[in-house]
């Protein structure tokens, strides 16, 4: 299959050519088809697949073989700052032959400069949700005519609460209209909600159910708290030319993690939720051309970024969710290249190893840790081996004995062989 295929203008398909791609992925093959036809699309796909390029393409193609220009007809709604400015960097890479004409509207951004934008005429729009409301409540956005609405990461404009917004911009859009929604994951909210918003939708689901991508490998270190940090610095100086995302729970850990590494010499940014928004770019700026080599996030503001090079994602503290394991992982092995996830796991994370287990069918292999550095603390179990503790009931004399000889055995028989299935 080539981009050919799909008799796309030749001004998209020559710039296609210039990104370097060779092959349609997956979800571009099953869903340019299909949008090109005119017909609504739910695509079940996490970012990394392609999905944007799948979505924008047609779109661009719609654009291009129609009369009308500098009037908004096609809207993509987005989670964050960060995927807006990502998926207009796609689009502009893939329209750079072109006249279409595009900008972005968020919230932190100067109104007056988005005003003379529209004044001076777009084709396309990538928006946030908050601030593209506050222009078509305002009236200085028409969209009426509009013909295309893409929601990119619903599953994420759902977490950060942001249904309702939608659900009232959408009353304001035509609606004879094609409509394209991804998402990576579609809990019962998401599934109503796409009911709402689209019409006889195809779906097209890439990647396995689980929605890993094949390529990464998911490896685990049995870890106390106290080892985290020595075990990050091996993991770091391993990386080679690679680049690692390392993901703490709160933004507090992840200014910490930030200092601690940069005391140890490495070359690191990371991103919090307080940053500027200039503080935000230079952070993923600096990360994406390779002047950091690791960059410390927080599950929400490493949203949309779209960094091609990551070869290892490091869950320094395990997420909390199936879902945020899988976007987390989901920043490497990108477009068919190799990416390693990096779990470490404390006594308190089983929980959720087991639910990552049992709902990705995932299977973990299990890493020893590095020479030189300390076991984990006796009392340390491998988090999923752990079982709750026993209610109402007392240790049974000799269950101490037991226990450490199953821990042995393990560490003898299994732990000892470099990568392990667990
Ligand atoms: P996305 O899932 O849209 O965030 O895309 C992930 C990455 O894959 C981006 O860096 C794209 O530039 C890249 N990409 C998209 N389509 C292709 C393709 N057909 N071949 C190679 N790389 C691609």
């Amino acid at each position: 299959m080539s981009f050919t295929n799909f008799d796309l203008n030749v001004k998209l398909t020559k710039s296609v050519a210039a990104l370097g791609y060779q092959q349609p992925t997956p979800i571009q093959s099953e869903a340019i088809p299909v949008v090109l036809e005119g017909r609504d699309v739910i695509g079940l796909a996490q970012t990394g697949t392609g999905k944007t390029a799948a979505f924008l393409l047609p779109v661009l193609h719609k654009i291009l073989s129609s009369e009308t220009r500098g009037v908004p007809q096609a809207l993509v709604i987005a989670p964050t700052r960060e995927l807006v400015d990502q998926i207009f960097q796609s689009a502009k890479d893939l329209s750079k032959y072109t006249d279409i004409k595009m900008m972005t509207m968020f919230g932190g951004a100067p109104m007056p400069a988005q005003l003379r934008h529209l004044k001076r005429g777009v084709d396309i729009i990538i928006a946030c949700p908050g601030r593209l409301l506050d222009h078509i409540q305002r009236k200085t956005l028409d969209p009426s005519t509009l013909h295309t609405l893409i929601l990119d990461e619903a599953d994420h404009m759902f977490d950060m609460g942001f249904l309702p917004v939608i659900r009232e911009i959408n009353s304001h859009l035509p609606t004879e209209r094609q409509t394209l929604l991804f998402t990576a994951t579609m809990p019962k909210e998401i599934r109503r909600f796409t009911e709402e918003l689209t019409s006889n939708p195809l779906t097209i689901r890439v990647g396995r159910d689980s929605g890993l991508a094949k390529t990464v490998s998911h490896n685990m270190y049995s870890v106390g708290d106290g080892q985290k940090k020595g075990l990050l610095l091996e993991v770091v100086n391993k990386i080679g030319k690679g680049s690692a995302i390392v993901f703490t729970r709160t933004k507090r850990r992840a200014k910490g993690l930030d200092e601690f590494l940069k005391a140890s010499g490495a070359e690191v940014t990371s991103l919090q939720g307080n940053l500027s928004q200039s503080k935000r770019r230079d952070a993923i700026d600096g990360f994406r051309t390779g002047k950091y080599k690791v960059l410390v996030a927080t599950d929400i503001a490493a949203r949309g970024i779209d960094v091609s090079r990551v070869s290892h994602v490091v869950n320094f503290d395990m997420p909390d969710t199936v879902e945020a394991y899988t976007h987390r992982t989901g920043r490497t092995g990108r477009a068919d290249s190799l990416g390693d996830a990096v779990s470490f796991a404390t006594a308190t994370d089983r929980q959720i190893i087991g639910r990552i287990k049992a709902q990705l069918s995932l299977t973990f292999t299990e890493l020893p840790m590095p020479g030189g550095l300390p076991k984990a603390p006796s009392s340390q179990k491998r988090p999923d081996e752990q079982k709750g503790p026993r209610r109402g009931k007392r240790p049974v004399r000799g269950g101490q004995r037991n226990q450490s000889r199953g821990r042995r055995n393990y560490r003898g028989s299994r732990r000892s062989s470099a990568r392990e299935a667990v």
